[in-house]
């Protein structure tokens, strides 16, 4: 009962057309990557990782990796809250605390597994019976879980929508109001409007759990986010960045005021019922953070902006000629070309497959019913002749689909 139960379900997928597929990389994550194929395995200029630096395989993190394990062994064999809470956990979260200090007065901040789990740490340790959670619609997949599973009321804003907001909060009676959204969206690669929301947050004495994960690494001087980006400071922001995207390693951290960060070490179930991040993996992540605040970070981010001015131009043409065809309003390494339709998405996503170039499709339920696009990410360890690689593969897809 149960199987056909799926089994139906998977032909609703395959009928229409959003049956997703596992590909086997058969290479490290870089520029150019290979894939399992028919013919063995395939190399292909990638634009889809969230290695937003190029620190996936970068020497010194390899190298980090490998002392880590030496010195600290595999696994930390248990919770934090048990034995599992070891000096190089310690060493990052003091690290990210001084990261935010300029931006979170007295911040300290929490290690977690993953930024899934440290978003259903924050939302449900946080929204808890007294709690309202106001939350972009466009908010990730965790924010969204995490929401569901908070005690917390709930109210949805449709996207950048802060007037809404105001008046969710206007009418709002629960003591504790968060405001939950992404920094960079995730899927469009635009920022949320940090000033307005900063000063919504005062005006209605609200907290805003910022979610940073496609702005840690990329934006700001120093690479420490979004909050650097727009030089804001206040005791409101609780801020979550991952590590599994522009650091190049695993992982998440909270980064708060310091009583918000005890709260979570007591009551955040993802937190507590789960072994430690393997702590060569924390001395690794160590390396990475230096490495993002270094001279060579900043390089890097350099870099990654000029070929996000370069994919933007070349873009924009094409769009020109594609009057249908939208870009989003994104300076960040997330630059969708929305074509609106799945089989679009999925036609010139195949077309660029086989020239050799590997740009995934979205679809509904993972973008809004509509949107469907090419979502291209790019890397600092992307070159520009791969840049006109891909401008040049599309528009030549572009022509067969007329
Ligand atoms: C990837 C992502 C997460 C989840 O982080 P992981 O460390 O991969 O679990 C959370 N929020 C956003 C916006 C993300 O893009």
């Amino acid at each position: 009962m149960l199987i056909e139960h799926i089994d139906r379900q998977l032909l609703e997928l395959d009928a229409a057309a959003l049956r997703r597929r596992l590909r086997v990389a058969e290479s490290p994550c870089a520029p150019v990557q290979s894939f399992e194929s028919e013919q063995g395995s395939e190399p292909l200029l990638a634009f889809c990782s969230n290695d937003y630096l190029g620190l996936a395989h970068h020497p010194a993190l390899i190298d980090a990796m490998a002392e880590g394990a030496q010195h600290w062994g595999t696994g930390s064999g248990a919770s934090h809250l048990v034995s599992g809470h070891m000096r190089p956990h310690v060493q990052v979260e003091e690290l990210v605390a001084r990261w935010f200090e300029p931006h979170i007065p007295h911040a300290r901040a929490v290690l977690m597994c993953s930024g899934y789990m440290a978003n259903l740490a924050l939302t449900t340790a946080l929204g808890d019976g007294d709690a309202t959670l106001f939350c972009d619609k466009l908010n990730h997949a965790s924010l969204i879980d995490g929401a569901r599973l908070a005690q917390a009321q709930v109210q949805r804003y449709a996207h950048g929508r802060l007037d809404v907001l105001e008046r969710q909060l206007q009418s709002c009676t629960t003591p504790v109001k968060l405001i939950v959204t992404d920094a960079v969206f995730s899927m469009d690669g635009d920022v949320a409007d940090l000033p307005t929301l900063l000063a919504l947050a005062e005006q209605y004495d609200a907290w805003i759990v910022l979610d940073d994960a496609h702005g840690l690494g990329v934006l700001g001087d120093q690479g420490h986010g979004t909050l650097e980006h727009f030089r804001l400071r206040s005791k409101r922001f609780i801020v979550m960045g991952t590590l599994g995207k522009a650091a190049g390693v695993s992982g998440a951290f909270v980064a708060a005021h310091p009583t918000i960060i005890e709260w979570l070490v007591q009551r955040a179930r993802p937190y507590i019922y789960t072994t430690a991040m393997p702590p060569a993996l924390a001395h690794t992540v160590l390396a990475s953070l230096q490495l993002i605040e270094s001279e060579e970070g900043r390089t890097r981010r350099a870099q990654l902006q000029g070929l996000v001015e370069q994919l933007r131009m070349g873009l924009k043409a094409l769009a020109g000629i594609q009057s249908s065809w939208l870009l989003s309003e994104s300076f960040t390494a997330i630059q969708p070309l929305i074509v609106g339709d799945n089989d679009i998405a999925l036609k010139l996503s195949a077309a660029l497959r086989h020239r050799g170039l590997y740009v995934p499709a979205m679809r509904p339920p993972t973008v809004p019913v509509g949107t469907a696009r090419l979502r291209i990410t790019l890397s600092a360890a992307h070159t520009s002749v791969q840049v006109q690689s891909l401008l040049d593969a599309l528009a030549q897809a572009m022509g067969e689909l007329q």
